[in-house]
């Protein structure tokens, strides 16, 4: 791994920064958590604790990343390290679904998001640095846009027996499949 080229040195860089970064947010966070937990601890239990377990956590996390980005930086063909770079990216519409969803609040009104969901297929297009070999992968994925908010007020129900039954449908209309359940991919039997 001595004869890296300029660009196999950039990716690494890039890679290292990406992994030190999410070592220092883990690392904090661990930290005060820790921090917390020791709480009815004596300072230097307290504070010698939470520092310990965050240079854990942030090493630990960090080297997860590097690893995880280094194994998705090395060419599949040639093996060599750091050498692949995305070169292209193409996203086609595949569908687009109109959604709801509605959640009582503390005042009895009722919050009604609506947005549009589009399904995607990615194509990603990687190329080799050291042999040029050039690899795609694809998938799918979700994007919500024009999402917009109305807050219904709460309207109390008449005393009659025709609006119960209106009501209770309503109610069975909002329990299943909730805007989070993603689209069903392949079904195994
Ligand atoms: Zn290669």
């Amino acid at each position: 791994m001595t004869d890296l080229s300029q660009d196999q040195v950039d990716k690494r860089a890039a890679i290292q920064k990406t992994a030190t970064i999410w070592g220092v947010i883990a690392g904090a966070v661990a930290g005060l958590i820790a921090l917390w937990i020791l709480g009815g601890q004596g300072g230097a239990v307290r504070y010698g604790g939470a520092v310990i377990i965050a240079l854990a956590a942030g090493f630990l996390v960090s080297w997860a990343s590097f690893k995880s980005g280094s194994k998705s930086a090395q060419c599949p063909k040639c093996g060599a390290a750091f050498s692949l770079s995305r070169s292209d990216h193409v996203e086609t519409l595949v569908s687009s679904t109109d959604k709801e969803e509605r959640e009582e609040q503390t005042d009895k009104s009722t919050k009604v998001t609506t947005w549009t969901e589009d399904t995607l297929d990615v194509v990603d297009t990687y190329t080799c640095a050291k042999c040029a070999d050039v690899s795609t992968k694809s998938y799918k994925t979700t994007r919500r846009r024009d999402e917009k908010s109305v807050v219904e007020p709460f309207e109390p129900p008449r005393e009659n027996a025709k609006s119960g039954k209106r009501a209770a449908a309503k109610a069975d209309d909002a329990k299943p499949d909730g805007a989070k359940a993603g689209n069903p991919r392949k079904r195994r039997r």
